[in-house]
């Protein structure tokens, strides 16, 4: 490293000194930043789409520009059909001409006669209404008939009665949608004054990433900020121009920080905020402008790492890395300040409120956001938190709002009634909502309904989980797979009143192990463990406590602990992953999943997977839509195709 280059000690020093709490770290922000509407600049009506109105708009003409009729029928005097009725109808003189939409009439409409107009047709002189055609009749070729009496002004439309020359029409502020762009067209505007799309840099930093497209190495990251990130900028009034990802150096760093700040109004980064080696972000804003670094740690969660910043006027953010934490603090936080800079109406708030049907653990001095799932219970809404984490990315895109846990409270108890703010225009019920063990056969089922176009919701909460939900009427299914040691028995010993049984498929459970492994290949599940057991160097991958598997692991093994037993994931997807990565070499797993990934296979037992239906929701037109779909030759052909065993 140069001697300009942070030391480690100096990283680990100024890592959170000041942990802010977030009205605070927002409120500095904002201090330093004072956002506003950037400067204006004149956009063409054909792009002024989705474009904020840097001033008010007045009409430049009447809108009508003159009276005109607003039906097909006759311009006349209202005076001469006074009284006029089916009884004693009125004639009228025909005047020799006919106003048609675009031809400037000639003759003036004078006492007792008419002048037929069509829709749209200026009105001509003399004429103070219009009858309709229905109410009339020919009388001879140059007379008409009229039926009904008019009053002054009748099916006229006035010069100015749609917008008024000089009148106020649109609203500095007004995002441009097709409506205005309608409104601004109707009166002659070519040219819009707009405000300036505030430009944003998007830069990810670190060594492990890699763009979508491009193949992914061992321990390699698909960048999923700077996507996200550039997306949501888009949607909140900005420009981004995403800049790739940077890895963790700082010459490299700071040239294209640099680069990127002088280009544009504003800069985000993820990455690179938190405890670690290669964390030098935050260094590097230091030397990009004053007054620099306004908070870094901000007591929110997710999101601590944040890092804010203002470099000479401008804006600079580093996100944290994880996925979830990044949307959620560029939402919370830097969303607000982007609009402002485009000139935009702040987002609308929409709460509702939901119980909350588990405890959930908080951390102590942070804000907490939970991300939740809402669901339609017995009694009113409630709020799933979704569970996996900020590392996932799945947890804030698939989340249809979040609520808060204070600072000051270590958990919210299970029950607990919360307010839960929505990341949609409003609530989304599903039409189905399946909570409980997930498999790789659920998707292949469910995919006739989403063809449908019925709204699925999935919830991966375990067997265990599941049950409870749909005891307590939270969903329309849960997908189980449990074993009662007692009786030997699948999935029915656990069923309880208000619940009934759809028989599901089964799925064949084995020893997982790389086909070029000689203490595996070929042999009998009772060889293969005990050459297993009788190697040291043999690891095996566990799983957790709950699990259906385990219970099967734990018969295998009996006394046995053999290393690697304590590693336990909680899918069958990562214990194939941890063998097919030669981070351990064998373990127990479905078949469909361990010929996903190339592995070899001996066969255990086969394990049952059902769903407990809420025998009250059976009548529901998307669990008849599931029924039919489970039991269509459709799905039992793709499930079998994909190594399952249908019921
Ligand atoms: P960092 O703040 O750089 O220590 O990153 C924290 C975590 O977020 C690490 O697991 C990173 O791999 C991950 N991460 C950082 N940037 C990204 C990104 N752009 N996309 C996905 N994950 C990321
Ligand atoms: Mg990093």
């Amino acid at each position: 490293m140069n001697d300009q280059s942070p030391s480690k000690a100096a990283t680990d020093q100024q890592q959170f000194l000041t942990v802010l709490s977030r009205e605070d770290a927002i409120a500095r922000f904002d201090a330093a930043l004072f956002p506003r509407p950037l400067q204006r600049e004149s956009a063409p009506l054909a792009t002024a789409l989705r474009r904020v109105l840097a001033a008010d708009i007045l009409a430049p003409i009447d809108v009508p520009p003159f009276d005109r009729s607003a039906v097909d029928g006759f311009a006349v005097r209202a005076a001469d059909l006074k009284d006029a009725s089916d009884a004693s109808p009125r004639i009228l003189q025909l005047n020799d001409e006919v106003i048609h939409c675009g031809v400037l009439p000639k003759a003036t409409v004078t006492g007792g006669t008419a002048t037929p107009i069509a829709t749209g047709g200026p009105l001509p002189r003399g004429a103070d209404a219009v009858v309709m055609v229905e109410h009339t009749a020919p009388a001879d070729r140059t007379s008409i008939e009229v039926r009904r009496s008019a009053i002054p002004g009748q099916f006229i439309s006035g010069a100015g009665s749609d917008m008024a020359r000089g009148e106020t029409v649109l609203r500095e502020g007004t995002l441009v949608g097709s409506r205005e762009i309608g409104m601004l067209a109707a009166c002659g505007i070519a040219e819009v004054e707009v405000v300036r799309r505030p430009r944003v840099a998007v830069l990810s930093t670190g060594d492990e990433l890699v763009q979508p497209g491009d193949v992914l190495p061992p321990a390699g990251i698909y960048d999923a900020n700077g996507p996200i990130v550039t997306a949501a900028v888009e949607e909140n009034g900005g420009e981004a121009d995403f800049l790739g990802a940077i890895p963790d150096d700082a010459e490299k760093l700071e040239a294209a920080m640099r680069k990127a700040l002088a280009e544009s109004d504003m800069l985000i980064l993820s990455g690179g905020t938190s405890k670690g080696a290669g964390d030098l972000t935050h260094q590097l804003i230091a030397r990009l402008g004053s007054p620099g670094i306004i908070a870094h740690g901000v007591a929110l969660k997710p999101g601590k790492p944040l890092c804010l910043a203002v470099c000479d006027g401008k804006p600079v953010i580093v996100l944290p890395g994880f996925p979830t934490s990044a949307m959620f603090t560029f939402h919370d936080i830097i969303v607000p300040v982007l609009r402002r800079l485009a000139g935009l109406p702040e987002t609308s708030e929409e709460h509702v409120s939901a119980r909350v049907p588990l405890r959930v653990a908080s951390e102590l001095g942070r804000d907490e956001f939970v991300m939740v799932s809402l669901m339609e219970g017995a009694d009113g809404l409630v709020a799933y938190p979704s569970g996996k984490g900020s590392g996932a990315v799945t947890s804030f895109a698939q989340a249809d709002g979040f609520l808060r846990i204070e600072a000051l409270a270590d958990h919210l108890p299970k029950d607990s009634k919360a307010e839960v703010r929505l990341l949609t225009p409003s609530v989304r019920i599903p039409d189905l909502a399946v909570i409980g063990s997930h498999c790789v056969g659920l998707d292949i089922l469910l995919t006739p309904l989403v063809r449908q176009r019925l709204t699925v919701r999935t919830m991966a909460v375990g067997s265990l989980g599941g049950l409870a939900a749909a005891k307590r009427g939270e969903c329309d299914l849960a997908p189980i797979h449990l074993l009662d040691p007692k009786t030997a028995d699948y999935n029915t010993p656990f069923l309880s009143e208000g619940l009934e049984l759809v028989p599901g498929w089964k799925r064949m459970q084995g020893i997982v192990f790389r086909p070029d492994d000689s203490r595996f290949a070929g042999k009998s599940v009772e060889a293969a463990l005990s050459s297993a057991l009788a190697d040291h160097d043999c690891l095996m991958v566990g799983r957790n406590q709950g699990s259906g598997t385990r219970i099967l692991i734990d018969r295998l093994l009996k006394d046995a602990r053999p290393d690697g037993y304590w590693n336990q994931p909680k899918s069958h997807a990562a214990v194939a992953a941890a063998v097919a990565q030669r981070r351990a070499d064998w373990g127990i797993a479905i078949g469909p999943v361990a010929e996903r990934l190339g592995l070899g296979f001996i066969p255990v037992t086969e394990e049952h997977y059902d769903f407990a239906l809420v025998s009250d929701r059976r009548g529901r037109p998307a669990v008849s839509a599931f029924l039919e779909a489970l039991a269509s030759n459709e799905v039992r052909d793709a499930l079998k195709a994909a190594g399952f065993t249908p019921s």
